[in-house]
């Protein structure tokens, strides 16, 4: 419900921007846990994907968030959620399958916005303080404030950058015609990790949400490592649902949870391996 409302009010926003998020928290710092899911040479870079799940909330399409955070899980793979922190604490299936997931170091939460702002529309202050309550708040519930920025609409700025460290956040995902190259030398102190590609997304009309091939993604993934070294793949839950336009239901559109299998098998035969957002700079950094 919160989400069909956001997407009415902000199909305009989102039609332009491609709606993507960034969210990042280093379960490391905040679990003490360090997911460290494979071997690697040390001086040697991973070929490193990380997925994440936007728009994480309660009672908002909750078969379809809780089936694509069990296709990771049954997998024994990491995923990064997105939350938007004024829409989460109610639904006691999807809090406690975030904690579940959180304590046992496959699920890393992000902060998403309170109420998925467009943080570009405020002032630095604002953004700090829109920051702030959706740390506390995650904090409240979850027990530690997340490091990672996933901006709703992928929309930053440099006033978001400056927000975000004054939060004492270290990673920030927009997307990359938003948050522009090279991402290994940003001097702002923070850790640029935007999406690079995606697994469905609103149609260029804004009328209907569609959801991309194995084979679309697959070649983005490619060309992410090959051109910047990682890749983020963006997910919602509205590709996953069986829909009419942009009315979605909370049933599973199979044929689509057919081609994420088929993506995340086609990610191993590369040899390409499956990290959190948060570990992309442990893995990856210089
Ligand atoms: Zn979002």
């Amino acid at each position: 419900m919160i989400t069909m409302a956001l997407m009415h009010t902000h199909a305009q926003g989102m039609k332009r921007l491609a709606f993507a998020t960034g969210c990042a928290v280093l379960l490391l710092a905040t679990i003490g846990a360090s997911p460290s899911f494979n071997a690697q040479t040390p001086g040697e870079r991973c070929k490193c994907v990380a997925f994440r799940l936007d728009d994480i909330q309660d009672y908002y399409l909750q078969k379809i968030q809780i089936r694509l955070m069990d296709e990771f899980e049954k997998r024994d793979l990491p995923l990064t959620v997105g939350i938007i922190a004024n829409y989460f604490g109610q639904d006691e299936k999807i809090v406690s399958y975030v904690k579940q997931g959180v304590a046992a170091g496959r699920l890393e939460v992000a902060n998403h916005g309170w109420n998925h702002e467009k943080f570009t529309l405020y002032s630095q202050g604002e953004q700090s303080d829109l920051m702030a309550r959706t740390n506390d708040k995650l904090n409240s519930i979850l027990g530690f404030r997340p490091l990672i920025f996933i901006a709703p609409y992928n929309a930053v700025n440099n006033s978001t950058f400056a927000a975000a460290k004054e939060n004492a956040i270290l990673y920030v995902s927009a997307n990359m015609t938003l948050d522009r190259p090279p991402y290994h030398e940003k001097s702002d102190g923070l850790l640029h990790y935007p999406e690079t590609t995606v697994t469905g997304d609103l149609s260029g009309d804004g009328a209907r949400w569609l959801s991309y091939s194995h084979e679309r993604t697959m070649e983005e993934i490619k060309r992410g490592i090959d051109e910047n070294g990682f890749a983020v793949v963006t997910m919602h839950p509205m590709e996953f649902a069986l829909r009419d336009g942009l009315n979605f239901r909370d049933e599973i559109d199979e044929r689509q949870m057919e081609e994420l299998d088929l993506l995340l098998k086609a990610i191993s035969e590369q040899g390409y391996e499956i990290t959190t957002l948060g570990d992309l700079a442990l893995r990856n950094g210089p």
